[in-house]
């Protein structure tokens, strides 16, 4: 299968995941995720699965079912971190609050909270490397959208292993589907007859990304692979060019590179 050919290639090429490695997989409860998290568990990885339950009504319950399903038949383990136990609050009540307050709209909220809770906990679960299930769609809209914004610097993490170098406090965070288009996991999912929500999240829309993504429909998935690719060409000079020292948040403890983290940031504004 291309998918699986292709995942093997980028593991291999970018030294991404050692035999002995524990692999966390972040799961949102879509193709990408469950297509990886099944690809790696197939190749013979020590897998387990990571999940954050963000209260959006039925669509989360459902994702919950089925990922409990999903990692049962695949016989992974599964740890469901629930969002309101870990920060007080479901994900729609904060990021309302964040709109009004700081005008923060679309996935920046959500994207920041779910970045610290997984971080936190793929480090309580003796992660060597956490696993997401990024996509060349996203890394070209990705590419696209920092550019247009004016902040190309913010993709200077951007590549199959995230960081480029070990920082302490972060769990190295990997991307096997970096190279394989969005397509490609949805005939894979669907040829696996994977039982799992094919839909978007109920909160991506009217965002920059869904603009991006409604515009690159006409784009190729050579296109996107080109994009992908040349501005993986600028990634080390960027990188060498800014090297940020981190330290650890003030109140957290988890590394930041300001002294308080963007998710206590957040979180101060919801007392
Ligand atoms: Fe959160 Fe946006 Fe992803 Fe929905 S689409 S889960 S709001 S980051
Ligand atoms: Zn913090």
């Amino acid at each position: 299968m291309d998918v699986e050919k292709k995942v093997v290639e980028t593991i291999e090429k970018y030294g991404l995941i050692k035999e002995k490695d524990k692999v966390v997989v972040a799961l949102s409860g879509g193709k990408d995720s469950a297509s990886i998290l099944y690809i790696l568990k197939k190749l013979g990885y020590n897998v387990e699965g990571l999940m954050i339950d963000l209260h959006l009504g039925n669509w989360s319950k459902i994702h919950n079912e089925n990922m409990i399903r999903f990692c049962e038949a695949n016989e992974v383990p599964l740890t469901i971190v629930d969002l309101k136990k870990e920060v007080g609050q479901g994900i729609c009540f904060i990021k309302a609050v964040l709109k009004k307050s700081q005008n923060l709209t679309g996935c920046t909220v959500c994207g920041v909270i779910k970045r610290w809770i997984l971080n936190k906990w793929a480090k309580k679960l003796g992660a060597d490397v956490l696993v997401t299930g990024h996509n060349l769609d996203d890394e070209a809209q990705n590419v696209l959208m920092n550019f247009l914004k004016g902040h190309v610097l913010l993709g200077v993490n951007s590549s199959p292993a995230t960081g480029g170098i070990k920082i302490k406090g972060f769990v190295q965070r990997v991307k096997p589907l970096f190279f394989v288009p969005e397509s490609e996991i949805l005939e894979y999912a669907k040829s696996k007859k994977f039982d799992i929500l094919y839909d978007k999240c109920p909160c991506a829309f009217g965002t920059y990304r869904v603009e991006t993504r409604e515009w690159m429909k006409g784009i190729s998935d050579l296109e996107k692979k080109k994009i992908v690719e040349n501005f993986q060409k600028l990634v080390p000079k960027l990188r060498s060019e800014n090297v940020w020292e981190i330290k650890k948040c003030g109140k957290c403890g988890e590394p930041s590179r300001r002294e308080l983290c963007n998710a206590c940031k957040i979180f101060s504004c919801l007392k």
